[in-house]
């Protein structure tokens, strides 16, 4: 018999692809076959999925807004150029197979009235956790109540709605364009609210009471599946090319003496933060792996220039790179501590190796995951006032070489257990994806 068909549609930026193709691999793996429709903006390497078909939509974007600069106005704009061919793919691909539904990150919100008009079930991925999808969806209430103009001190005051954030951890997205950030979120919500299931990246141990929070809200079949990344053997999803040298490098430090720092695919700093950074390493002493990637600091393409004498300082017990292999890097023995920008993925990824984290978040989720790192799931240490060089140096020492480290090391390790458990037969993540499944064949 043939296998029926999904057809998915992943956001083109790192974080939201990588865990979209994770999801088609799993199921795949369940029996169906895979479609992808993807942009030619970020565009995924169909070499390193032979068992997929992939379909390339032009997204008419222009060389200035395909960038990731301003989030809000770039994915309002893939909403609104890809809608025609977008329509005109999925049209030829269901007239050629029996296709059982449509996957789409949440944030492509115009293909739910395309799905509907083809009377095609549509199922969405949330790409983040379910805490920060509540703050996101909370953000009306929030403006009403004048939390989103709090200053100074009142930025520490708790959120009475959605403990234990405080008022500085609500998402924020930084735009030239407020009310276009308004309309993607509120379009985001309602159609969410149309689709027919929605998929997290996550597990019920590690967040039972945002999930049912979520169901309450939502009304729809919400299915926790996650960690992806131990469903499947590897992903193959890197938008930029990762030096593996640092592999080798790793191999020949002591175990749990590095620390990893990276800041994922779309944070950016200024020349004072990285400067601050910069010596606050060199001062700690710590052995570290930092991933410098080009537009890291903002204003510069290229990869910024380091301050004059860091190198000569770090040259030999420390290394940096311009993109790394991340999973491997924190799967890597020798590392024992992950500075993060705590994008969900690298969070996950963290915990599934039992990896404790330093947070800088820097917006959107970032900040309500830091949150839970610190005050929910105690994992790792945040640095509440700024950053200085002196705070870095201690941070540092703290999560490498004090107890407070070692303590956050034997949280996160059985975390990281409770994510080994919950993909096994019988565990909620493994009932969950059984149900998705049943649900899916049930279209
Ligand atoms: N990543 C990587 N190499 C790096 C830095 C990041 O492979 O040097 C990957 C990382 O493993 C994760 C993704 O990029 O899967 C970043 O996603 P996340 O949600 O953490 O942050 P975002 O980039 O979306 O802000």
């Amino acid at each position: 018999m043939d296998r029926r068909r999904l057809v998915f549609f992943p956001l083109p930026l790192q974080g939201h692809q990588t865990p979209m193709l994770q999801l088609a691999s799993i199921l795949y793996s369940k029996g169906f076959s895979i479609s992808i429709i993807h942009t030619n903006f970020n565009s995924p390497n169909p070499a390193n999925y032979p068992d997929f078909t992939f379909h390339c939509i032009p997204d008419n974007l222009s060389e200035s807004e395909a960038s990731t600069e301003d989030l809000t106005l770039l994915l309002h704009n893939l909403n609104t150029n890809c809608v025609a061919t977008f329509e005109a793919i999925l049209s030829q691909l269901m007239s050629k197979f029996d296709v059982a539904c449509l996957i789409t990150d949440i944030i492509w919100y115009f293909t739910q009235a395309v799905a509907d008009s083809f009377d095609l079930p549509r199922i969405v991925l949330r790409t983040n956790n379910p805490s920060s999808f509540m703050a996101f969806t909370y953000l009306p209430l929030f403006r009403e109540k004048g939390y989103l103009s709090a200053q100074g001190t009142q930025l520490e005051e708790p959120v009475q709605e959605l403990p234990p954030l405080k008022k500085k951890d609500i998402p924020r997205i930084y735009t030239r364009f407020p009310e276009l950030n308004d309309e993607v979120t509120h379009k985001l919500m309602e159609t969410t609210k149309a689709a027919r299931g929605l998929v997290f990246n996550s597990f019920e141990e590690l967040e039972g009471s945002s999930f049912t929070l979520v169901r309450q809200h939502f009304q729809i079949p919400v299915f926790a599946i996650g960690p992806f990344q131990k469903q499947v053997k590897a992903s193959f999803s890197s938008l930029l090319v990762e030096d593996r040298s640092c592999i080798p490098w790793l191999s020949a430090q002591p175990p749990k003496s590095v620390l990893y720092v990276s800041f994922g695919s779309i944070a950016a700093i200024d020349e004072t933060q990285f400067h601050e950074i910069a010596w606050g390493l060199a001062h700690s002493k710590q052995p570290f792996l930092w991933v410098i990637r080009p537009g890291l600091v903002r204003g510069l393409n290229g990869r910024a220039p380091l301050p004059n004498g860091f190198l000569e300082i770090v040259m030999g017990w420390s290394r940096i790179v311009g993109w790394a292999p991340q999973e491997e890097v924190l799967a890597h023995p020798a590392v024992g501590g992950f500075w993060t920008h705590c994008g969900w993925n690298s969070i996950l990824e963290s915990i599934c190796q039992g990896v404790p984290m330093i947070c800088l978040p820097f917006f959107g989720d970032q900040m309500n995951n830091a949150r839970y790192v610190t005050d929910v799931w105690r994992v790792g240490l945040r640095f509440e006032k700024g950053l200085k060089r002196e705070d870095i140096e201690k941070g540092v020492r703290s999560l490498m070489v004090l107890k407070e480290g070692k303590e956050m090391t034997q949280r996160v390790v059985v975390l990281q257990e409770k994510a080994s458990l919950c993909i096994e037969k019988g565990g909620s993540s493994y009932q969950s994806l059984e149900s998705l499944v049943a649900h899916i064949l049930s279209f």
